[in-house]
């Protein structure tokens, strides 16, 4: 076999064939061969549940990985290419490897390579462009957007669309049914903060695209809970989108792009934590160390921001919950964000946080650490797999006395909010932030207290 290296490839002279990996984000050898195949990881891996086959396992996916590595398989094979996007990403099997596999960077690496060899469709690509790039790549653009949505939810539109059946027509009836209803405004960092009467320490929200959007009032509810227990918030200006999901399709030059953006922003405070909402977004930004390893003005500056993340579950669990002051009295269940219970190993401070509710009981679901389906954009690309993950998910709810289901990731919450509707169940879906504000009193108790009103306008607030 003659193969020529390149600097983007190497090409096998005999069979004009692409050998092993090339370019930027080539999966870590010495990672790949830390797997000794004992497949401990098999029964956590949600795929492999479903399907049975060993090509859709851990073992199976590692295998293929270094198939490639080792010139025994073709990069661009479609067996490769199904099995890396079939994964979910959801790293079930990484939190029971014994061999301590980092199976995440791994997954990641094999789809920046697929994406730097194989050519998308131009659709694909414009499509990708667009909603990943162009979209998601400057918050003000993604506020403008989420508007049009909230118009479309408050003035009537929505009912209109639905009775037409231009929904189905377009096949986007369960994208809709996904869409929780979007808060009243967006939040603009630079523009709300948080400043109880006692403050003793300061943290530093993370706003991110969907959660500073869709689901700002949950954000809201984040710094008012913090608030309760003595800590003042700010929303960093200049803060984007973390990348996430840019990482997980194998976009790693805009998710570096962005992430150096949130090393920026967030640099300035120093030390003060930096407390995230969404699940997927935290794992993420503690990656940044990895993702930037390679860049000499950014990989320290990176490590030391990812050592400053925290979920808002794990930042006021290890703090010690106040005791809140109103019962809320209701049955939940909590569903496990894979990652959060996976990829950040959080499991336990979400439960404590539940318990030291007054009045709330707290009833554990079958699988509740076993994907939703959600995973990024998966329930998008990978509809089929993704509901029946989400139907199995619905029927462990409705096991359970619950008639709230509680998570802390956006993705987890829409996701489980179109298996239910389609499974015909009642449960409600609540950011775990939501239930510990309305045991605080909420927005009305901050104003009682007198803390700085929210809305506050800053000197140089972020443009709207
Ligand atoms: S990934 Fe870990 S658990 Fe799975 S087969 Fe390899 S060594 Fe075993
Ligand atoms: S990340 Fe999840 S879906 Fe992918 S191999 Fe691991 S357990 Fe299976």
């Amino acid at each position: 076999m003659v193969v020529v290296e390149h600097r983007d490839y190497n090409l096998d002279l005999d069979t004009g064939r692409i050998v092993g990996y090339a370019g930027r984000d080539v999966p870590d050898d010495d990672l790949l061969r830390t797997c000794v195949h004992c497949g401990m990881c098999l029964p956590s891996c949600p795929t492999y549940r479903l399907t049975g086959q060993e090509a859709s396992s851990p073992r199976g996916r590692l295998w293929l990985m270094r198939a490639v590595a080792d010139g025994r398989l073709e990069l661009l094979d479609p067996i490769f290419d199904e099995q890396m996007y079939q994964c979910l990403n959801c790293r079930a099997c990484e939190a029971v490897c014994p061999s301590g596999v980092h199976y995440g960077p791994l997954v990641e690496a094999s789809r920046a390579q697929l994406e730097q060899h194989r050519p998308r469709p131009g659709r694909e690509r414009l499509l990708r462009g667009v909603a990943m790039g162009w979209l998601f790549g400057e918050p003000k653009r993604l506020r403008t957007l989420v508007a049009g949505l909230r118009f479309y939810q408050r003035s009537g539109l929505a009912a209109l669309v639905r009775r037409s059946g231009l929904l189905k027509l377009t096949g986007t009836a369960e994208l809709e049914a996904m869409m929780p209803p979007v808060s009243k405004r967006s939040l603009v960092p630079g523009r709300e903060r948080w400043l109880p009467k006692r403050a003793e320490r300061t943290a530093r929200l993370f706003n991110g695209c969907v959660m500073g959007t869709v689901f700002a009032d949950t954000n809201r509810a984040a710094a008012r809970a913090m608030g309760h227990n003595g800590t003042a918030v700010d929303v960093p200006v200049g803060q984007r989108c973390c990348g996430a999901l840019h990482v997980h399709a194998g976009m790693m030059e805009e998710a570096r792009t962005l992430a150096r953006r949130n090393v920026d922003a967030f640099e300035p405070s120093g030390h003060d934590p930096v407390v995230v909402t969404a699940a997927g977004c935290g794992a993420a930004l503690k990656e940044y160390g990895f993702l930037l390893k390679d860049d000499l003005a950014y990989a320290d500056r990176a490590a030391r921001f990812s050592a400053r993340v925290r979920d808002v579950t794990e930042y006021l669990g290890d703090l010690g919950l106040r005791p809140p002051s109103h019962e809320v009295n209701a049955t939940v269940t909590y569903q496990e964000p894979c990652h959060l219970a996976h990829a950040q190993r959080i499991t336990s401070q979400p439960r404590a946080l539940l318990k030291a509710i007054p009045g709330l009981k707290l009833f554990e679901m079958r699988e509740s650490a076993l994907c939703c389906g959600s995973a990024g954009i998966y329930n998008l690309i990978r509809r089929e797999m993704a509901e029946q993950l989400g139907d199995r998910k619905a029927r462990h709810v409705m096991e359970t006395p619950a008639t709230t289901v509680v998570t802390a990731n956006p993705g987890c919450a829409m996701q489980l909010r179109a298996s239910l509707g389609r499974n015909g169940g009642t449960a409600q879906v609540r950011h775990i932030v939501e239930v510990l504000d309305e045991a605080y009193g909420g927005e009305r108790a901050t104003r009682r207290q007198g803390w700085t009103p929210e809305g506050e306008r800053r000197l140089s607030p972020e443009p709207s």
